[in-house]
């Protein structure tokens, strides 16, 4: 009981652990690679970015044109990377936010 009274006591005057978003700015963890960017411009529209996505964060929608729309859903996507990586034009139609992409 006294223990817990202490302790309850001592956290009133504790650093706190929690921060005032948004005035303050999440800090990044290491190695953090950042959310997916897409360039229509570079895409050959080879869908293997869809197709390896774990979470289906990436979908290529249907349209009229004959190429499909591209979406990407941040709130499903593990940020594993695996769309970039199998991207053949890796860095230039597809990137992590983190890293810049290359300039051709
Ligand atoms: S980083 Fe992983 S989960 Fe996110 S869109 Fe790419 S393949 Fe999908
Ligand atoms: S893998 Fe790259 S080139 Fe292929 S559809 Fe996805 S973004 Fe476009």
């Amino acid at each position: 009981m006294i223990k817990s009274i202490i302790e309850s006591f001592s956290n009133l005057f504790a650093k706190s652990e929690t921060i005032n978003y948004p005035y303050e700015q999440i800090a990044k963890f290491k190695n953090y690679r950042g959310l997916i960017e897409y360039s229509a411009d570079e895409c050959i529209f080879c869908y293997k970015c869809e197709k390896v996505c774990p979470p289906d964060a990436i979908v290529f929608k249907p349209t009229k044109e004959k190429n499909r729309l591209y979406e990407y859903n941040p709130n499903l996507c593990i940020y594993c990377g695996e769309c970039v990586r199998n991207c053949p034009k890796e860095d230039l139609a597809l990137w992590q936010s983190e890293k810049k992409p290359k300039i051709i």
